[in-house]
């Protein structure tokens, strides 16, 4: 029995009733952003329509409203995620932008040279380059915790990896290129036992399963507006009061100040201490809608109807002939990353496209991980809250089709 009615859910979103070159569209591309439903969109609109004006400065009746629902929008997402404070939520542009700012901050603030920092091989650029350069610019290590053929990290070896040079552990929650799921509570418990703090990647987590901060006693949490049906351009970084209390801040500006002289800044209390300038305002209003909208389905019944969806996909993709898994975790989320015989992936993306499904091809901005299973990249198919068990039998009929036209 489906736990979600997905017909009146696919009715919420007005881009699934478009059509592709004709046909219905099948849209499996996920992973890299959600279709908005309609009350986000209406957010957008009534956002410019009613209230635009900025926050946080005006004593008028508009700069009022528009802090409120700003204000109100961290509220809602501190509850999402059970965050203590909502001055532990920090709006940023996305996951790349909160990673950016962690790194920055903790290197400026906590990194001297020789210490190491660990991160995974099965991440996200986003959750590489950034702790690249702040290594560089600080004279320290980055290390990588490996993982074995079937896209899981080798717990063993990160266990090795745990020194006392370790000052923080940045890693990915779900894989985006992969889907595997991260024994994040082991990983958290080895790293607190020695002080360690660690900072997760949740850009593909907080869609697809409940995250509880403070379950999880993580010390900072990232993920992207635009991948859980929000608007692009936002996103969120949490992060445990007394750490972002004693990081430097990331950007200097308005907001992020209590005063100012050229002598000398004292900057704000925290949420806005990470905030400086005009934020998206309209976007954060909107992501705590979409916020919103994810809780009144319940992310636990979405969680359930995607595990359906996954085990579906993995079955009926498993009778294509010729077709190589690439990653094939026990645990896994939101995404399948395959292979047909030695078909390119572009190309079998271009005939799929043809016939209305969009999936992804390419390296998933995840290099190393395509570097460790020597391919130039994966065919990806990545669910969401409405995707249908129709949609991937169009897939693997799709797949078929364009199998045979290609060999
Ligand atoms: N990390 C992971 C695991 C992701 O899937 C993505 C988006 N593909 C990112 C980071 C980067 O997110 P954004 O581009 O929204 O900043």
């Amino acid at each position: 029995v489906p736990a979600l009615d997905v017909e009146k859910i696919r009715k919420d979103f007005p881009l699934l009733q478009e059509k592709v070159y004709g046909q219905p569209l099948v849209y499996l591309d996920n992973a890299a952003t959600t279709q908005k439903p309609q009350v986000v969109l209406d957010t957008l609109i009534e956002y410019y329509t009613r209230i635009n004006s900025n926050v946080h400065r005006g004593v008028h009746h508009l700069s009022q409203e528009a802090t409120n629902a700003y204000e109100n929008s961290r509220k809602i997402i501190a509850s999402f995620i059970n965050a203590r404070k909502s001055e532990e939520v920090i709006f940023t542009k996305g996951t790349t932008d909160g990673i950016n700012l962690i790194a920055y901050a903790f290197g400026r603030g906590e990194i001297k040279p020789g210490d190491v920092v660990l991160t995974s091989a099965m991440e996200h650029h986003s959750n590489i380059v950034p702790w690249q350069m702040m290594c560089e610019d600080r004279g320290a290590e980055l290390k990588i915790i490996p993982m074995d053929e079937k896209g899981e990290l080798l717990m063993d070896e990160f266990s090795a990896l745990l020194t006392d040079k370790v000052k923080i552990i940045a890693v990915t929650y779900v894989s985006n290129s992969l889907g595997t799921v991260n024994p994040i509570r082991d990983i958290i418990a080895q790293a607190h036992a020695r002080n360690i703090p660690v900072l997760l990647d949740a850009a593909q987590a907080v869609q697809h399963m409940p995250v509880d901060v403070q379950e999880l006693d993580v010390d900072f949490l990232v993920f992207s507006g635009h991948k859980i049906y929000g608007p692009t351009g936002t996103g969120v970084l949490y992060g445990k009061e007394e750490w972002l209390d004693r990081l430097p801040p990331y950007q200097g500006g308005g907001d992020m100040i209590k005063t100012v002289t050229f002598a000398k800044t004292i900057y704000n209390v925290l949420p806005y201490k990470f905030e400086a300038g005009t934020p998206d305002i309209s976007g954060a209003i909107a992501l705590g809608t979409a916020v919103q909208y994810v809780q009144q389905i319940g992310v636990e019944n979405i969680q359930a109807w995607e595990e359906q969806l996954v085990e579906y996909a993995v079955q009926q993709l498993q009778q294509i002939e010729g077709i190589r898994f690439i990653g094939n975790p026990k645990h896994r989320s939101g995404a399948v990353s395959f292979l047909v015989y030695d078909i390119h992936p572009y190309d079998l993306g271009e005939l799929l496209d043809k016939q209305g499904i969009a999936i992804r091809t390419g390296h998933h901005c995840a290099e190393p991980v395509m570097d460790f299973f020597c391919i130039p990249g994966t065919v990806r198919a990545s669910f969401a809250v409405y995707t249908t068990f129709e949609d991937i039998d169009r897939l693997v009929a799709g797949i078929k089709k364009a199998v045979s036209m290609l060999r």
